[in-house]
């Protein structure tokens, strides 16, 4: 299998089977986010305690990319610091644009690598965590 059939098979994957999808019951806040080009829509909760990301979780429609990552950027930040995500959405957002990858790797987020190539699909891809970005820094304003 090729590295691209694997990326592929990664995105099909959380894109049939999303992870922490729904609503998040209580939440310190909810963001939403619309990338208007592609008709994603999307809805990211969080829940903070003790500066950790106690439980995140997404809603809404859109294309396969939007949803795929929507459903690994719940599985890749539930359980970190605040801190800990703020680097990941940056190393995220760099990724996307071409730049280095940081030393330990992305996880199943390396699998929206290929949507590069495709300005549109970017936004696809980085929507849930400009929303998720958006979400934290409610939170933070409440504490
Ligand atoms: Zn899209």
């Amino acid at each position: 299998m090729s590295l691209d059939d694997l990326y592929r098979e990664t995105i099909l994957d959380h894109y049939g089977h999303p992870r922490n999808k729904g609503v998040l019951e209580p939440a310190d806040a909810t963001r939403e986010g619309v990338n208007p080009l592609c008709g994603d829509e999307l809805r990211v909760a969080v829940r903070v305690r003790d500066g950790i990301v106690e439980d995140v979780r997404f809603d809404g429609k859109g294309c396969s990319i939007s949803q795929a990552s929507a459903s690994m950027m719940t599985e890749m930040v539930k359980g970190k610091r605040v801190e800990e995500v703020a680097g990941l959405i940056a190393a995220f957002k760099t990724m996307m644009r071409g730049g280095e990858m940081p030393p330990e790797g992305l996880g199943d987020l390396e699998a929206l690598q290929g949507v590069r190539k495709f300005p549109v699909r970017v936004k696809c891809a980085t929507l849930v965590w400009i929303t998720l970005e958006m979400a934290l820094a409610d939170v933070k304003h409440e504490t």
